[in-house]
């Protein structure tokens, strides 16, 4: 692994070594999330004291407030991943789901691959997955840059076997009041990681106990949203795996 700024950045190696555990990998990238969330506002505030366009000053305002609320989402992974020639990529990346946040957090967060992967115009991963994100911000979500990231590291090789580890970190305003956490991918995301899945990637999710959870036990990412009994649907099912509440996550943060 390299070290850019404060970043563990994933690097390309040959050599075999034994990881960390799992556990301690959970427990590493829930640092990194508090961390970098602690870190925003002042970075942003900063950021604001010096700039004068109120387009720009009203977006870090935007991301201040959603910082102080419920709205963002840091997430961060530990990647083990091919990309065939008996290279891989291997290390931990961080990302925000807010872009002005990544601006001024940039020695910590991913920017999170090319406009286009974000935008959902060019695929992702490998070819076998065939994947790009919907339009509408999607592709700009905190754990969406992380596999845009991983696909543009890799230089246009396809992603081919090994593990992606996430620890989401999102933090929502219920209609009901409060503001609750969740280590939930949103379904969009969802997607995206099942989508892995077609290139031999087996994903891993943290949850609230820094335990390890194995996405997608049953093989049966193909199957999701079935609407006619949504106990069947395997997002609900790994909501459950996680040892979440569907509606407050692993509970109140604020
Ligand atoms: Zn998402």
């Amino acid at each position: 692994m390299t070290t850019t700024g404060n970043t563990v950045a994933v690097a390309l190696s040959k050599a075999s070594q034994e990881p960390d555990s799992r556990e301690s990998q959970c427990k590493e990238m829930a640092k990194r999330n508090e961390e970098n969330r602690k870190n925003a506002p002042g970075k942003l505030e900063a950021t604001k004291q010096n700039e004068h366009r109120k387009s720009y000053v009203d977006k870090i305002d935007e991301s201040l407030d959603k910082l102080d609320g419920g709205g963002m989402t840091f997430a961060s992974a530990f990647v083990d991943v091919g990309i065939g020639g008996g290279e891989r990529l291997r290390g931990m990346m961080s990302a925000c789901s807010d872009a002005k946040t990544q601006e001024c957090l940039q020695d910590a967060l991913v920017p999170g691959g090319t406009d286009e992967m974000r935008a959902g115009t060019q695929t992702i991963l490998c070819e076998d997955a065939a994947y790009a994100h919907p339009g509408g911000g999607f592709g700009s979500h905190a754990e969406a840059k992380i596999l845009n990231e991983v696909t543009s590291m890799a230089k246009g090789r396809n992603l081919a076997g090994g593990s992606i580890m996430f620890r989401t970190d999102w933090h929502y305003d219920s209609p009901k009041g409060g503001t609750y956490s969740s280590g939930m991918p949103c379904a969009v995301c969802y997607r995206a990681m099942c989508a892995a899945t077609d290139c031999g990637i087996d994903i891993y999710l943290c949850n609230a106990k820094s335990e390890p959870v194995r996405f997608n036990p049953d093989g049966d990412c193909k199957k999701e949203k079935k609407k006619s009994d949504p106990r069947d649907d395997s997002w609900d099912r790994l909501d459950r795996a996680m040892g979440e509440d569907p509606l407050t996550g692993r509970g109140v943060v604020l």
